[in-house]
């Protein structure tokens, strides 16, 4: 009988009134955990535990914080094993990504540690002295996806206890499991009430967003879902980071290396099956290197074994859901029927579970589906072009601007081109890299605001300025 997994409210492991949600593995699509779901009621007691909880917790000395925060890491280094396991189980993705998603989330808490929120004195003369003071905000939403659900939530989590305020986590649906887990860990080592979760599906996230006692919400998710979220933030002007959609373009110069960039390109665009935010999802390469560069592509992902995430020899895992799978699979088709050709891989693969293979297609256009729409997993349309003009305006034909990437052997060059896109991050012969010190976050309609770093951090806070007239 799979294990039924609670939600946390006030410090206690508690049964959700609102039954179950089946959390199926991706690699079987067998239901392997069951995860309690909030009612209203709940999510209401849940608020005020995390609203009085913030009333003493505010209070605490950045120090005492940080005592607690790196408590928690030492107890997450020591479950490592089990979360990464729980991530495989529900999200599909390899183990050892999996144990890398755990030691990432570690590693962004301990970078969120070493940050500080220093008093900045703005003017201090004979007549005045005026201070900028950065407050906590209060009660903290983290609304999650299911791509990368342990390091997501940590991203929210960590800034946003470090500032002062109290939080609530919603993992998705999907991926509720190790969320779960990872809250029950850490709520054992901080006062009642200062982190809670609840769990269900888009309902409860749309009551988070109305609820007039919850002051901000991170969210992670797809555009139509920050927009929503937007919309019903208005009542009490909640505070907002929305990390949304992207369909970034990579562009690669007639003088990079095919052999070169090559492994690193497939990273980029297959990274935990290619449902990563931030992954290269469109790539203009130059004429006189198309050939060559899909030919290196193709043998890497002709090496790929793919299959569930638990066997250790898979390098390449399922997609995570039916409702993914099927997107993917309507994109490369409709890709098809209009003249594109298929290197590899193409179809889903006739056995249980998401799985789809890494397909990479050639002969597409801006205008084609697959080009304009975010696939959000394991297929890259390769674009041939040969002028860097008109490729510049093709990659930022999008309404996304997540990020985007110029690769050549010219780093001079390829700068100059790179500050040409109109994105959150441009990398240079690199792509979907996200550090814990370098501020992330989307133009256009990839989102507002950023995480990371002393400006992520600030977004977990309300400036006062402090005015004292001598
Ligand atoms: P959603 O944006 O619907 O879900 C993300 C989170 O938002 C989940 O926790 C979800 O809960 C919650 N949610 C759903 N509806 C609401 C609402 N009205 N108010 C508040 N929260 C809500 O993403 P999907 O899972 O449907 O994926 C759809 C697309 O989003 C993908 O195809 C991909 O393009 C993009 N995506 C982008 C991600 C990123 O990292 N930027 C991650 C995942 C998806 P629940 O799951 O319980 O419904």
């Amino acid at each position: 009988m799979p294990r039924t997994y609670k939600i946390t409210i006030n410090g206690q492991e508690t049964t959700g009134e609102n039954g179950t949600l089946n959390v199926v593995n991706p690699a079987t699509e067998e239901v392997f955990a069951y995860a309690s779901q909030a009612s209203d009621n709940q999510l209401e007691q849940t608020v005020q535990a995390a609203q009085k909880a913030f009333t003493s917790w505010k209070e605490t000395t950045l120090d005492q914080r940080k005592s607690h925060l790196k408590a928690i890491a030492i107890k997450l280094e020591e479950h490592q094993e089990e979360l990464a396991k729980l991530i495989t189980l529900e999200q599909g993705k390899p183990h050892n990504l999996a144990m890398m998603e755990v030691s990432a989330a570690i590693g962004w808490l301990q970078a969120t540690i070493a940050l500080d929120l220093p008093v900045k004195v703005i003017e201090d003369s004979a007549a005045k002295r005026i201070e900028l003071h950065r407050k906590p905000l209060g009660v903290v939403a983290s609304i999650t996806p299911w791509n990368w659900p342990v390091m997501i939530a940590a991203w929210h989590i960590f800034p946003a206890l470090l500032a002062g305020n109290t939080v609530i986590s919603k993992p998705s649906e999907l991926t509720p499991i190790a969320t779960l887990r990872m809250i029950e860990l850490i709520a054992e080592l901080l006062p009642k009430g200062v982190i809670n979760s609840v769990c269900g599906g888009g309902e409860i996230g749309a009551a988070i967003s109305q609820h007039p006692g919850i002051n901000k919400i991170v969210f992670t998710g797809s555009t139509p879902t920050g927009q929503a979220i937007m919309r019903s933030a208005a009542g009490n002007l909640k505070r907002l980071t929305l990390e949304l959609g992207g369909n970034d373009a990579g562009i690669v110069l007639p003088d990079a290396d095919p052999e070169k960039v090559a492994p690193a390109i497939f990273q980029s665009a297959f990274l935990n099956m290619g449902q990563t935010c931030a992954a290269l999802k469109r790539l203009y390469v130059h004429d006189s290197i198309h050939d060559s560069l899909c030919s290196k592509l193709t043998d890497i992902a002709n090496q790929q074994i793919v299959g569930d995430g638990m066997a250790p020899e898979t390098s390449f895992g399922p997609v995570q859901n039916p409702k993914q799978l099927q997107i993917v699979k309507k994109l490369v088709e409709d890709a098809v029927d209009n003249g594109a050709t298929v290197l590899c891989g193409g179809e889903p693969l006739q056995q249980k579970g998401y799985f789809y293979p890494p397909t990479l297609i050639t002969n597409v256009d801006n205008g084609c589906r697959l080009v304009d729409e975010e696939q959000f997993g394991p297929v890259l349309p390769i674009i041939r072009y040969s002028d860097v003009n008109a490729v510049i305006k093709k990659a930022n034909d999008c309404e996304n601007g997540l990020g985007g990437s110029v690769w050549s052997s010219d780093l001079e060059q390829a700068v100059e081109l790179a500050k040409k896109l109109e994105t959150g991050t441009t990398w240079v012969n690199n792509h979907a890299e996200v550090l814990p010190h370098a501020p992330f976050g989307g133009a256009k309609m990839s989102g507002i605001g950023v995480e990371f770093g002393a400006e992520g951090l600030e977004e977990y806070t309300q400036i006062q300025v402090l005015s004292i007239t001598k």
